[in-house]
């Protein structure tokens, strides 16, 4: 479940984001129904020969207030942290520089694969400049074009070389989740208050990458749990660590590798933007996902103060009204207790499997209460639907054209496939499909 990363690093205006765009490809393209998502993305996934793997711009992580060097020295830390391969992006236009030369130096010291790309070869006669970038001694230079698409394959199929190979098969029995949120809602807090209820804790089980920390523990049903490191939850006093662009990009990872995200809010301040731009990666991430708000203890509250914080959850974040709300404080425990059971409802929701005859009598029966849409005098036909995925449950339904099938009756559908079954906290998915 977890992929391997790539991090893109280099001084500016060496073509990192260009490079990071023609990588990522078409898969960079986002569903832009998704309210509060930002185009400018610094983290993606891509694929090549069939291996799938994240990648992160790292050139997209502004650390302000900063000289240049220790910016891009910082940003270099960052692809070490995160990383399974580097790739260091030069300008073959401009030459090495001493930039060049200092990022090279601190990469060259962290045993992680780099990969060296020499930008802007954008035609055969360049390729005879690249040679003084052996001087940086981090192997063979790899010519490329960002602009031009040009060199990527060789640097790609080197990179797959490096890709760590997948061990973690029978983590299939432990449920993995990740706590998110904006930087000071009580993330950490959380944490430590759930592991701190006597729990039995398993281990400290060592990620993907260097010094990530995923820490699984047994609730009392005898469950299995993971829960995965996030931004906010290893303060190591990093500047980066404060900016916004970081703390998304590490939370989006985190959301990749879990099955459920517990989206943090803060009951004291109320929703902000930050919020909805970081519930909308996990929604669409197709992850179980669960609102949690903090510091309730915080909260002068009186009869209607939870029921008006629901009605405003339910506003803000209508795409996510699937998922469960819970209000707790990590400061009293209130209600921290009844997390795990919550986690574990959700992963049973989301791997849950509906039987065909079942399906298909739920769908007619939908049919029936409200007819399918017509347009342009045709009308939609549904012949049958079929459960084709599990996390999320994914449902195919054949009909005859597919372009009759508005979003409106297909969220119709999903309504009352949620009458008829418990899918609390999961997404589901409906595809339209032409029947041949
Ligand atoms: P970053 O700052 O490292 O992310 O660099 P950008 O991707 O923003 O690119 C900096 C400039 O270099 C832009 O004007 C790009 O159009 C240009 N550029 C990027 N890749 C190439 C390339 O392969 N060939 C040429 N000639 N220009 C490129
Ligand atoms: P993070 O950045 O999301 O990990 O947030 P922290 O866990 O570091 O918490 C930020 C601040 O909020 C700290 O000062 C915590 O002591 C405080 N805090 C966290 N949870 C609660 C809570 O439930 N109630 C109260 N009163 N304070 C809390």
């Amino acid at each position: 479940m977890s992929n391997p990363t790539i991090a893109i690093v280099g001084r500016p205006n060496v073509g990192k984001s260009t490079l990071f765009n023609r990588i990522a490809g078409e898969r960079i393209s986002i569903v832009e129904d998704t309210p509060g998502v930002t185009r400018d993305r610094i983290y993606a996934k891509g694929e090549w020969l069939g291996h799938e793997f994240s990648i992160i711009d790292t050139g997209g992580i502004d650390i302000v207030d900063e000289p240049f060097m220790e910016q891009i020295k910082q940003q270099a830390q960052i692809a070490i942290d995160e990383a399974d391969v580097i790739l260091l992006a030069a300008s073959g236009k401009e030459g090495v520089t001493d930039a060049d030369e200092a990022v090279a130096k601190i990469l060259y010291r962290s045993n992680k694969p780099v990969i060296l790309m020499v930008n802007k070869v954008d035609n055969p006669e360049m390729r005879n400049d690249i040679y003084e970038f052996y001087a940086l001694g981090l192997g063979e230079p790899y010519p490329v074009s960002g602009s031009h698409g040009l060199g990527l394959g060789d640097v790609l199929d080197e990179a797959v070389k490096h890709f760590p190979t997948d061990n973690e098969e029978e983590e299939d029995e432990t449920i993995k989740f990740s706590l998110i949120g904006r930087p000071n809602v009580g993330k950490s807090s959380l944490i430590n208050a759930i592991l701190g209820e006597d729990r039995v804790i398993v281990s400290d089980i060592e990620g993907t990458t260097r010094d990530a920390i995923d820490t699984k523990f047994v609730g009392e049903s005898g469950q299995e749990f993971t829960m995965i490191d996030t931004a906010g939850m290893r303060k190591r006093g990093k500047v980066y660590e404060n900016t916004e662009k970081y703390s998304v990009m590490r939370a989006m990872r985190a959301i990749d590798r879990s099955d459920v995200v517990l989206v943090v809010l803060n009951g004291e301040e109320g929703i902000r933007e930050q919020d909805k731009r970081i519930a909308g990666y996990a929604h669409e991430a197709g992850r179980g996902v669960i609102i949690v708000v903090n510091k309730w203890d915080l909260v002068k509250k009186d009869t209607n103060t939870m029921k008006k914080f629901e009605e405003e959850i339910r506003d803000e974040f209508a795409y996510l009204d699937y998922a469960p709300i819970i209000f707790v404080s990590a400061m009293t425990k209130q209600r921290l207790n009844k997390i795990p059971a919550i986690i574990e409802e959700v992963s049973m929701n989301q791997n849950l499997r509906i039987p065909s005859s079942v399906l298909n009598d739920i769908i007619m029966d939908a049919v029936a209460i409200n007819p399918t849409p017509t347009d342009k005098g045709k009308r939609l036909k549904i012949f049958y639907a079929t459960q084709v995925a599990v996390k999320p449950p994914t449902f195919v339904v054949f009909v005859n054209e597919e372009e009759l099938m508005h979003f409106s009756y297909a969220r119709f559908l999903e309504n009352q496939i949620r009458k008829a079954f418990e899918f609390e906290g999961t997404p589901i998915k409906i595809i339209p499909r032409r029947r041949k």
